[in-house]
Order: C-alpha cells, then structure tokens, then sequence
C-alpha cells in the first residue's frame, strides 16, 4: 500500500510514479482549459461544444483531477511541487488567503455550488426555459475555485494561515523558511 502511496508523490521511484507525477501536474492546466471551455459553452447557449468533444475532454479531466487528488492528499509532499516552490511563497499565501480559506471551508464551498446548481435548474423549471443554460456558470465558477484551492493549497500549505499548527498553537513559532528558487533536486546516478 505505502508503494502506491508513494508512487504518487516521488517522479523519481519508478516510471509509473513519473507518469502519475505529469498526470498530476497538468491539473491547474486541465481545470482551466475544462473549465474555461465549459463556461464559454454556456454562456453561449450551450451551442459551441459538440457532446463528442465535451464527453472525452471532462473524461480526461476527471483522471487528471483524481490523480491529483491522491497526489495531494496521500502522498508525502511532492519533490516536484517543492523544487517549483515559489520564491515568494509566504507572500504568496497572505495573497490567495481567499482560496485557501475556500480549500479548509470545502463543505461551505459544496453548499454554495449545490444552492447556486439547484437555483439554476429551479430557474429554468420555473421560467420554463430549459436551454438556459448560462444559469450554471456560478456553479461551474465556484466548482472551478474548489479545485484552484486545492492545487494552491499543496503547493503553499507551509505558509497557510488556516493549517493547525502541530503543538496547537503552543510554544514558540519556528519561521518556515522561504524555498530555495535554485533547487535542490540532485540527479540520480
Ligand atoms: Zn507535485
Ligand atoms: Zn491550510
């Protein structure tokens, strides 16, 4: 089990561990391409995605999403995501406060996409118009910051102000240090 484990968060453990790791990576990518493509679509009417493109491309993105998922939360914290830590990180993390708060309040954040989904569709039941599509943008907004949270949440939790401390608080504050821009990956021989 733990070999599973790992394979998702070590590029360098073996072959299956470095496809997992590029899965993972191309989240904020993915999301953005989905996520912006599904917005257009229906704030044009629901007419410019034909369903043979749409279906294999939210398929691809649900794989891509799982993988990071389990890259986020089950692996020991990726080499990767540290090595391409970015130099300004704590700043970083006092900016996207938001997001961050969005990741430890996931439950607020599946009331809000499920209220903001359910009064699109009451919506268009109601006005009798069911090609209204463009009513579930918020919900595709909000589901699009869900995943954005998590992502930015991996990468920055060291500096999140939302993440209990081990020690509760209690004793005295070690800085975490900024992360070395340079890198320090060594090759393997
Ligand atoms: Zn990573
Ligand atoms: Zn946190």
């Amino acid at each position: 089990m733990s070999n599973i484990i790992d394979d998702f968060g070590d590029p360098d453990r073996s072959r299956t561990s470095r496809a997992l790791n590029r899965i993972a990576h191309l989240l904020p990518r993915a999301a953005t391409v989905v996520f912006g493509a599904l917005i257009a679509n229906d704030l044009a009417g629901g007419e410019v995605m034909p369903t043979w493109l749409a279906m294999p491309l939210v398929f691809a993105y649900i794989v891509i999403l799982y993988t990071a998922l389990f890259h986020n939360s089950l692996a020991r914290i990726c080499l990767r995501c540290m090595q391409d830590g970015p130099a300004d990180a704590p700043v970083r993390a006092q900016r996207r406060r938001f997001l961050l708060w969005i990741f430890h309040h996931s439950l607020r954040t599946a009331l809000a996409w499920a209220v903001l989904f359910g009064a699109g569709v009451a919506a268009r039941a109601v006005l009798h118009q069911p090609g209204l599509v463009q009513l579930d943008v918020p919900a595709l907004l909000v589901a699009f910051a869900s995943v954005w949270s998590g992502w930015t949440h991996h990468r920055l939790r060291p500096w999140c102000p939302f993440c209990r401390r081990w020690d509760d608080g209690q004793g005295p504050r070690e800085r975490v240090p900024d992360p070395d821009p340079a890198g320090v990956k060594q090759p393997r021989g």
